[in-house]
């Protein structure tokens, strides 16, 4: 039996890439995973019979080490989370947003300053650095003038990455930097997915020539934070989990209970204020959600 990935799942078609030669087979899935229901779906490692003539059977679909929904992916390793220096400028709760959902994703982490062209170094490396401080990796870059484009490169490179942020920061751009002729879908799709309106877009993984893949959605713009609990979010805030538990509280939620730690990191600045307003207003979301249920 072969083994390959999924790059591409259309129509009870599915597009494996072959580990051993690179081919790509059209395949159909074995019976028994559609009597249990069972679909395979881009980025999915599976184990399949070749027929001859670039067509095959999978008969295997081995375990999702990750798996991302709205859109779909399996395996996803990284996520390059982009925003520009400017037009339109960096929206820092949308950038936290992203980063709770990649670190509840299990997902290694890239935040990337695009059009850096528009406004001073400085400036540039100094809108980053708070997340620089607590430990993320970060790059600056500009499609335009093709500064840090080498460096996106070789962070793609042998992983299965996707794009995150919100339309018009210049993921297409950068993709296109790094490889001509590579493109992300448009973007109306993922409002379309945002709007929950029944799309039937179908997530396709580009091969870069490095080695390495990245799914063309027109990037994973959207989170809500539906999936979380108030119990987990403290865990997703990367400065905060050392002090979790030393609270004067063991149920503390760092919120308005006395003798929390957390807020004394914050008051003496060793945790943003930035960041724990954000954790805040995200505690109150989810909090709400679940007096819903
Ligand atoms: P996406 O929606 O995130 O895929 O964004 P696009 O790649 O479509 O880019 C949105 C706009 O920003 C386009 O007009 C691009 O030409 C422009 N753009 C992208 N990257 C850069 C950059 O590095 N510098 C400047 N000045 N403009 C850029």
């Amino acid at each position: 039996m072969k083994t390959g990935i999924v790059i591409k799942a259309y129509s009870g078609f599915y597009y494996v890439k072959d580990d051993e030669q690179g081919g790509i087979y059209e395949c159909r899935l074995r019976g028994r995973f559609k009597k249990k229901k069972k679909r395979a779906i881009p980025g999915d490692r599976v184990g399949f019979q070749d027929l001859g003539s670039g067509l095959g059977v999978i008969e295997e679909i081995f375990e999702r080490k990750t798996l991302l929904t709205r859109p779909t992916v399996a395996n996803v390793e990284q996520v390059i989370i982009t925003f520009a220096a400017k037009d339109p400028d960096l929206h820092y709760k949308l950038l936290d947003q992203f980063l709770i959902m990649a670190e509840a994703a299990k997902l290694q982490i890239v935040i990337c300053l695009n059009k850096i062209d528009l406004v001073d170094e400085e400036v540039a490396r100094k809108m980053l650095k708070l997340y620089e401080e607590i430990g993320y990796k970060t790059l600056y870059c500009s499609a335009k003038t093709k500064v840090g484009i080498e460096d996106l490169r070789e962070t793609l490179k042998d992983k299965i990455s996707v794009f995150a942020g919100a339309s018009g920061v210049g993921k297409s751009a950068l993709l296109n930097a790094v490889q001509p002729g590579l493109k992300l879908a448009t973007g109306e799709i993922s409002e379309k997915i945002r709007r929950g309106t029944h799309t039937t877009r179908h997530v396709e993984l580009l091969q870069l020539k490095d080695g390495g893949m990245v799914a063309d959605t027109p990037g994973f713009s959207f989170f809500d934070l539906e999936f979380l609990s108030s119990e987990e979010l403290p865990y997703l805030f990367p400065e905060m989990v050392d002090y979790i538990g030393q609270c004067r509280f063991q149920d503390c939620i760092h919120d308005h209970e006395p003798g929390c730690v957390i807020k004394e990191m914050v008051e003496n600045g060793k945790i943003a204020k930035s960041r724990y307003e954000n954790y805040v207003t995200f505690l109150h979301e989810i909090q709400e959600k679940e007096k819903q249920e």
